[in-house]
């Protein structure tokens, strides 16, 4: 689903992505750890193509994401952007809906602006779509009269209702008050049960441990350890992942 091979980009003298190497399987999950400024937003957003990379390539469903290499420097086309940013979704620490639009108008207004469908569906569909968020019952609010928790879940409940192939998080409990975490880490488990790809940039160490199918652990621009929740969290033996771990702990 995703591929990733040599990786690199600077920010001028900057080197924040080195070499980087990682697959994703379709319905995998894999979780993003690692100390701050180590890459983990950088690489998320390369692969969003939000963010242009140097070196190596990205493919995501086999189609090319940016540059192939130095050499070459291919451009994705207008249309090839549209089509892989249609199929990839992102969820952000800041949820940004839409404060004049309802909950239910917020996951609506791209099911017509982006997807063409018309107005009566769209609010069906979006009705569904919160449904699978338990918001059903806040269809009708705005957003300043939901908690940042129920927030999360509509702006969730906004891009799997673009039905996307693959899913993006960045830390997207970071701004929560810690009562309110467990809702949306809960609504991102039963999305990963259901077969949804995922790469997850988190904090959350348990979620991380329960969820993720494989962990990489960034560090300075490189991936210091990669595996299994058990490999990574039991058995890596890198100082620098242990000593990132205890602060956890
Ligand atoms: P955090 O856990 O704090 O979110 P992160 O792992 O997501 O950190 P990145 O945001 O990817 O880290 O940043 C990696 C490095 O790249 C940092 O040194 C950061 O200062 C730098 N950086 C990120 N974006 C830019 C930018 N637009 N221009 C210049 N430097 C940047
Ligand atoms: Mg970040």
């Amino acid at each position: 689903m995703v591929s990733i091979r040599g990786v690199g980009k600077s920010f001028g003298t900057n080197e924040v992505l080195r070499d980087i190497d990682l697959t994703v399987d379709r319905s995998e999950v894999v979780c993003l750890i690692g100390p701050s400024g180590s890459g983990k937003s950088t690489l998320l957003r390369c692969i969003n193509f939000l963010e242009v990379y140097d070196r190596g390539e990205i493919r995501i469903e086999g189609k090319l994401v940016g540059y192939t290499d130095d050499a070459q420097r291919r451009r994705l086309s207008n249309r090839d952007l549209r089509d892989l940013r249609r199929n990839v979704g992102m969820v952000f620490q800041q949820f940004n809906l839409w404060p004049h639009m309802t909950a239910l108008e917020n996951v609506a207004e791209a099911l017509v602006q982006v997807r063409g469908m018309d107005k009566a569906a769209a609010s069906a569909h979006a009705g569904r779509m919160l449904d699978r968020v338990g918001l059903a019952a806040k269809a009708d609010s705005y957003p300043a009269r939901l908690s940042g928790g129920q927030q999360q879940r509509v702006a969730i409940a906004r891009v799997i209702a673009m039905e996307p192939h693959l899913m993006l998080f960045d830390e997207p409990t970071s701004a929560l008050d810690p009562e309110l975490v467990g809702e949306v880490l809960q609504v991102m488990r039963d999305l990963a049960a259901d077969g949804m790809t995922m790469v997850v940039v988190t904090h959350e160490m348990g979620f991380a441990a329960n969820v993720a199918d494989k962990v990489a652990f960034l560090d300075r621009g490189r991936i210091a350890a990669f595996g299994t929740p058990r490999e990574v969290f039991h058995e890596a033996t890198e100082p620098r992942v242990q000593q990132f771990l205890q602060t956890y702990h």
